[in-house]
């Protein structure tokens, strides 16, 4: 019989053995799930809950709070875009900074650009770095780069340390705005981005999903709108295993020298890729000009901010 009203809030206990179901408020009345061969973490650190399990058809998986962070089979989808949208739109990125991306997995992305001389990276959870180095090699092979210097903290306190103008380039690499990436999508977390970046420096954010928040990326438009006076873009890609299938990201620009996101200054394809790092597998020139074109209804929110 159709469920009442009454009884709605209650979670499905029927949820079927043996597969891993995404359920969250983020995304009511609907929940992705995967074949679960095998759990092979469970933890709680300070921060959050922490599994990892060996799935049946995409590879392991990374959960954090009962969201799904990455698996072995789409991560490249995100991990490349959310890198090389920014760092193939400016000429010679040298100074890099990731908040968030404790998996390594943006690390390893930033680490194909020969440019870039330094990489400082903040992630809040040490599990979150240490689970990834046991159970992802291929992602957190990141971590390997000599450029690549590790802070555990929280990315909030990290930015208002940073002297102005030090990085060409931050990638906010965050889970979702529950829980400790919350002020990682409030307006003076970006402020102090736009700070720490030079003139003409650029960030990108994950920037949920078009399908499933269009009132939190209004909210980050508007507030990018008044804070990064180059240009504001909304960019997207498609992981299967992210709810609704896609993810976006903000890609904007301090004011200075004017970065054209749509058109890569500093391309970088799969033949480019360094001998020790494996091609790309995801991201491509003709994919990163694509990736700013947006279906209607997005636009409509979206460009007339
Ligand atoms: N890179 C993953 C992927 O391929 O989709 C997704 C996200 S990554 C796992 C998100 C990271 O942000 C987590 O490791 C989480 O611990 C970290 N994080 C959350 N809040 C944070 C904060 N305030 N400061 C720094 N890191 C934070």
């Amino acid at each position: 019989a159709m469920e009442t009203e009454a009884n709605s809030s209650v979670y499905i206990s029927s949820v079927i053995p043996g597969w891993f179901s995404e359920i969250s408020p983020m995304w009511p009345g609907e929940a992705h799930s995967l074949k679960v061969e095998k759990i092979l973490f469970q933890g709680k650190s300070d921060y959050q809950n922490v599994m990892v399990f060996q799935s049946s058809t995409y590879g392991k998986v990374l959960v954090l709070d009962g969201v799904i962070q990455l698996t072995e089979r789409d991560e490249c989808a995100y991990q490349e875009m959310i890198t090389h949208l920014p760092l193939c739109s400016i000429a010679n990125p040298k100074k890099v900074l990731v908040i968030g991306g404790g998996d390594g997995g943006v690390l390893r992305e930033v680490a194909r650009h020969s440019s870039v001389e330094q990489i400082d990276i903040c992630e809040i959870d040490k599990m979150v770095v240490d689970v990834s180095k046991k159970f992802f090699p291929d992602v957190s092979v990141g971590y390997e780069d000599p450029r690549v210097t590790l802070h555990i903290g929280d990315g909030v306190a990290f930015l208002k340390a940073v002297p102005e103008g030090t990085y060409d380039a931050v990638i906010v690499d965050s889970s979702d705005p529950i829980g400790p990436a919350q002020e990682l999508f409030e307006k003076p977390f970006f402020e102090s981005i736009a700070k720490a970046l030079r003139p003409g420096g650029v960030v990108s954010t994950q920037a949920e999903s078009i399908w499933l928040h269009m009132n939190i990326i209004e909210d980050i438009v508007a507030n990018c709108r008044q804070i990064f006076k180059g240009s504001v873009n909304y960019a997207w890609t498609t992981v299967p295993t992210y709810p609704s299938g896609m993810i976006g990201f903000m890609l904007c620009s301090t004011e200075g020298p004017t970065v054209d996101f749509k058109h890569p200054v500093n391309p970088l394809d799969s033949n480019d890729s360094h001998s020790k790092s494996k091609p790309l597998k995801f991201y491509n020139s003709e994919l990163h000009t694509a990736a700013f074109c947006l279906p209607s209804f997005a636009k409509k929110v979206i460009d007339s901010k």
